[in-house]
């Protein structure tokens, strides 16, 4: 049931805009692949074409090594989930889910019973005499994964499914689509433009810019050793502090720490690194000046100021009343930093 998909060199384009700029990724049988990248970058554009609703200008789409770019959308074995619901709302969320069923001419009681069963699946047990208007968004949410499941898929198609939910049900939906899809083996492509969401859920994430893969990789890989100063400023927080190359290290806030890569001795560089990654210790003497803080349960955001040097530093939430606005601190990285580039580099890709 399970399927591997590939996008080959998809080029997009809408008269002057350049929806897909020769896009490549590969999702492999059962994985789920997060598609993250800013509003605009062809995320949806690509899940449409994957689902048969666009067609590419050029490029290649091929399920399990078949080319399947010309086959009409209603005969490929893909479902897609919407951001909206899209239930129909003159049908029961039994006959919601058992839409795909009738159109396939599967008995009523045999589909009642299957679309009971997805409903049960998906957390609904007791909800298939209800129409649309009569659940929560959540619900209705459900009932449409229930639904495309019922297709009994071997791609799903997931375009910012949660994005309209409030954040709780945002939280445990998702846990409960990633239970799903790794108990089914469905292979998953999840648009979303939210990166807590991709991070958590998925094997991999392909970050897109402009249409194009900017980097795919599991979601420490991309967090931790982002390939670019786009995808580290686009997951997560970053500093940007002054560093200079020395052989295989960079010096940085008076410490040297190891590097990879192959910048050239001497070189002004842009150190990227997380807020976690920065230790702060209260000190009278310290260097730095606390100038901001914000208190967030487990962890707080620290603001400080370094020689002229803007930092955010994240401190356990239990030490943020000794590093309160005006402590003066001492400022030491604990960890190598996720990126370093070139000043000059840096600049043009900003
Ligand atoms: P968002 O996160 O805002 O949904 P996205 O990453 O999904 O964005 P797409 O919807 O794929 O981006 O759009 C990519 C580009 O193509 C955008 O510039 C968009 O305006 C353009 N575009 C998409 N569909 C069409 C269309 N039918 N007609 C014209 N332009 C389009």
């Amino acid at each position: 049931m399970t399927s591997r998909v590939e996008l080959r060199n998809l080029r997009r384009t809408f008269g002057s805009t350049v929806a897909l700029d020769d896009l490549d990724l590969t999702i492999e049988s059962g994985e789920l692949v997060a598609l993250l990248g800013p509003s605009g970058c062809g995320k949806t554009t690509a899940l449409s074409c994957v689902a048969g609703f666009e067609r590419p200008d050029s490029g290649a789409i091929l399920v399990n090594d078949k080319d399947i770019t010309k086959v009409p959308a209603n005969r490929r074995d893909a479902a897609m989930v919407f951001q909206s619901y899209s239930l129909f709302p003159h049908l029961t969320a039994r006959d919601n889910v058992g839409f795909g069923m009738r159109i396939r001419k599967v008995a009523a009681a045999k589909r009642h019973s299957r679309a009971e069963e997805l409903l049960e699946l998906v957390g609904l047990p007791s909800v298939g005499d209800r129409y649309p208007h009569q659940l929560s968004g959540g619900q209705q949410q459900r009932v449409a994964l229930a639904r495309a499941l019922a297709m009994e898929p071997s791609v799903l198609l997931l375009d910012e499914p949660l994005s309209a939910l409030d954040a709780k049900v945002r939280v445990s939906l998702r846990e409960e689509i990633r239970r799903l899809q790794i108990d089914l083996g469905v292979t998953t492509l999840f648009v979303t433009h939210d990166q807590e969401e991709a991070l958590s859920m998925a094997d991999r994430v392909a970050v897109l810019r402009g249409g194009r893969l900017e980097q795919v990789g599991t979601p420490d890989r991309i967090y931790e050793h982002p390939a670019t100063a786009f995808v580290a400023e686009f997951i997560g927080s970053m500093n940007h502090i002054p560093g200079v190359i020395d052989g295989n290290r960079v010096a940085v806030l008076g410490q040297y720490l190891p590097i990879d890569g192959d910048i050239p001795a001497h070189s002004d560089v842009d150190v990227l690194v997380r807020p976690e990654a920065i230790r702060l210790r209260a000190t009278d003497g310290g260097a730095g000046l606390v100038t901001r803080s914000s208190f967030r349960g487990a962890t707080a955001r620290l603001h400080v100021d370094l020689n002229g040097v803007e930092l955010q530093a994240d401190v356990p939430g239990h030490d943020a009343a000794v590093l309160a606005p005006g402590a003066r601190v001492e400022v030491s990285l604990v960890e190598r930093p996720a990126l370093v580039t070139e000043r000059t580099a840096s600049f043009e890709s900003n």
